[in-house]
């Protein structure tokens, strides 16, 4: 199975009052298009999902956060966190409660299928050597907490899972949304079986606060991944020779047994997402940035995971179909 997609899998923000806008439809509309475009693409069932529990959610996040995550009550103060709901003057921020058909913490089983979804691509991976999942990436959730839209850490989690069950033995994560991967370089800062490489909008995130506390200490959404490649507004014309110097550096340190991309589209100039707008690649620039990606793992024969992230407004979805679509040709071609 080359792309993970189930209807159910799209987390449909709107229904709790989250008014970004992500389109609840995103992933359908690449599902369909490829359809509709030539490629049959298999269809799976929830039922195969791996099970996500407190188990795996403690190999990446800490024990206070995972109790309050799992409380049904607490985890509402959570996912308010996570989703910045509630502004510093305490009043609501992009959220609507009156608009809500569920309460938050009816969210957390499709957080959970989210996990899932990453792990499960990850397995597909490493077994056929390429797999999209339509969902995950939730690349801001801290070892203590979300933040940033990011309930928990999906990469984080299914890399540990995977090692914790001796599948492989070290991993990369190449993120390439427009904002920066800080939460899976927190996770990862002390692991030197896990390599993270980041490329994003040099300002513009983190949103607001200062480098370093009154004590001194560095804010956390600062921590530096393994590679960090800030790009600085107007400076798009560099950002594939920058990608590629960091993708060989990466490799200079030795080969991982998989690699998991935050394959984020909104440094899309069409992105609708006000924060993104430091970062303007065309359609184009983005289909060679994934395929550079893709050539590039191919190439070395590094198992290649994809999740979604951030992509946001009505022409999203453009930029994860067309990379699609090349890629099913490409591997059509190979295994016939
Ligand atoms: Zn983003």
């Amino acid at each position: 199975m080359n792309i993970l997609f189930h209807p159910e899998l799209d987390t449909e923000l709107t229904q709790y009052g989250i008014q970004i806008p992500i389109k609840d439809d995103r992933s359908e509309k690449v599902f369909e298009w490829l359809n509709q475009n030539n490629h049959s693409i298999e269809s799976f069932s929830l039922s195969q999902l791996p099970q996500i529990r407190e188990e795996e959610l403690l190999l990446v996040h800490n024990a206070e956060f995972v109790r309050r995550f799992l409380d049904k009550d607490l985890v509402h103060g959570e996912l308010i966190k996570a989703y910045e709901l509630i502004n510093d003057k305490g009043e609501y921020n992009r959220y609507e409660p009156v608009l809500a058909k569920k309460q938050l913490s009816q969210m957390v089983p499709s957080i959970f299928k989210q996990v899932a979804g990453t792990l499960m691509a990850s397995e597909l991976a490493l077994q056929n050597g390429f797999c999209y999942f339509l969902g995950g990436g939730m690349h801001h959730a801290m070892s203590f907490g979300g933040r940033g839209f990011c309930p928990l850490n999906d990469m984080a989690i299914a890399i540990k899972k995977l090692m914790f069950d001796k599948k492989i033995k070290s991993a990369w994560v190449v993120d390439v949304d427009a904002h920066k991967g800080d939460g899976t370089a927190e996770i990862f800062q002390n692991d030197d079986h896990v390599k993270t490489l980041s490329i994003h909008m040099k300002r513009n995130w983190p949103l607001d606060g200062p480098m370093y506390d009154k004590e001194g200490s560095l804010n956390p959404w600062f921590i530096s991944s393994d590679i960090d490649i800030g790009i600085e507004r107007g400076e798009e014309s560099l950002y594939l020779k920058e990608l590629k110097k960091g993708l060989d550096r990466m490799l200079s340190w030795g080969k991982p047994d998989l690699v998991i991309i935050v394959n984020g589209a909104d440094p899309f100039e069409a992105d609708e997402l006000p924060s993104t707008s430091a970062l303007k690649l065309t359609l184009e620039q983005l289909f060679d940035r994934d395929m550079l990606l893709y050539n590039f793992f191919e190439k070395n024969n590094i198992p290649q995971s994809y999740v979604m992230a951030g992509g946001y407004g009505a022409r999203s979805w453009e930029v994860y179909a067309q990379f699609l679509d090349e890629v099913l040709k490409l591997r059509e071609v190979k295994f016939s």
